[in-house]
């Protein structure tokens, strides 16, 4: 009988990256992957703990698949808190592990066809943010070896991906274990297979200089960058210590904005962070007023153990639920300024879906759609003249197909 496996995975990217990874090796072992908990035999859970919430959510899906008999493999940040352990039925196992565990025979990893890729370049972080707890479960930032990141990169232009997004805790810091720098790594790609696309997902304001910006200058990069603010008040940025203040991330967001003409820049922003006064959100609110931001991603402060902030004295939830609404409002009207920027212009394009409708996602990472045509494979890259913007995506038409 075949033995069918499902992966549930939580959090950032990299945990996405991850999950990625261990489904296509136990795929090549001969385990058939399924979307559906109930069918699976194994289910492995690969678990984050940057919020309460996730590490909730982590230990609910342990325990309910558990419970229910399934084998269940917990993977990622969660299995690195000092107080969890493995109940039945459940194993504690590192990502790496799986490559030891589950050996590949006679097969290759890159079965499945994927036209945007994520791609691990390096995990861990050097820097201590005090309400972070990524640095004690990914521990210092190392590089993953360049020549194997080339490798898999190559395996997935074979397979067919148009598209690949550079990926990890902060790949900024790439370079620091390996010979060769971010920057020209990046160039190295691009030489290589001239035609694949490369997306930075994100970096921190330190790591941005004139070597990143000239790549996305000279179209090495697609125009979009996510670039986390946390807070708009340096007091605040002081007591997060996080590893720069407001005049660097000023002077780095109008540097990578200005690079491109098309550029969507992105943040994190989190609110009611312990210190943060009336005043301090305020000059937040008044930062994300004035940049043209793409999108923000919010969250609400949320304590962490192990963590600086721990011990710091939170605010009432109805004022941080009540910044959230106020900031979430803002957001929203610049991610629908942003796109609309773009009405009558065209953008190149990637086509991920063509079925009723087409569904794909612009260099600069407006997602579009538009009407379905036979003409059209996934996974072409296309021109389109975008025309209007409704539920924060873009009503687009197709001009030209890579055949035409
Ligand atoms: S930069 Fe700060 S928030 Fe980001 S992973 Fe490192 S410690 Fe955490």
């Amino acid at each position: 009988m075949e033995r069918k496996f499902t992966i549930i995975t939580f959090g950032c990217r990299l945990n996405q990256y991850q999950s990625e990874k261990i489904r296509e090796r136990l795929s090549a072992c001969n385990l058939s992957f399924t979307e559906n908990p109930e069918e699976a035999e194994l289910i492995i859970v690969n678990g984050c703990v940057v919020t309460h919430r996730g590490e909730r959510d982590t230990r609910k899906a342990i325990n309910k698949y558990s419970k229910k008999g399934k084998k269940v493999i917990a993977t990622g940040c969660y299995i690195k808190l000092p107080y969890v352990h493995p109940a039945n039925n459940v194993i504690f196992k590192e990502f790496h592990e799986f490559s030891r565990d589950y050996v590949v025979k006679n097969t290759s990893l890159f079965q499945q066809k994927r036209h945007r890729t994520l791609v691990g370049i390096q995990e861990g972080c050097d820097f201590r943010c005090s309400y972070c707890i990524v640095p004690f479960t990914r521990g210092k930032a190392r590089d993953r070896d360049p020549e194997e990141i080339m490798k898999e990169i190559k395996e997935y232009v074979k397979s067919g991906t148009r598209e690949i997004v550079l990926t990890g805790t902060d790949i900024g810091s790439f370079g620091k274990t390996s010979t060769i720098k971010l920057h020209s790594f990046i160039r190295d790609i691009k030489e290589k297979f001239p035609k694949l696309l490369i997306r930075l997902s994100s970096i921190l304001p330190p790591h941005v200089n004139k070597e990143i910006v000239s790549l996305f200058r000279e179209n090495i990069l697609m125009p979009h960058v996510h670039l986390p603010l946390q807070s708009g008040s340096d007091k605040v940025l002081r007591s997060m210590r996080r590893p720069y203040k407001l005049k660097t991330y000023l002077k780095a967001f109008w540097e990578l904005y200005q690079s491109h003409p098309d550029m969507a820049i992105g943040t994190d922003i989190i609110v009611g962070f312990p210190t943060e006064s009336e005043t301090d959100f305020k000059e937040t609110l008044k930062i994300v007023e004035e940049l043209p931001f793409a999108y923000a991603h919010i969250f609400l402060y949320s304590k962490r153990p192990l963590t600086e902030a721990f011990r710091f004295k939170e605010l009432p939830y109805n004022v941080i639920k009540e910044r959230e609404r106020k900031l979430i409002e803002l957001i929203n009207s610049k991610r629908k300024e942003f796109i609309r920027k773009f009405i009558g212009k065209s953008l190149t394009g990637i086509v991920e879906y063509n079925r009723e409708v087409i569904k794909g996602t612009a260099a600069n990472y407006i997602k579009f759609v538009s009407p379905a045509s036979k003409n059209i494979k996934e996974g072409e890259i296309v021109k389109i003249m975008i025309k209007g913007e409704k539920d924060y995506k873009a009503d687009a038409i197709i001009l030209n197909t890579e055949s035409q």
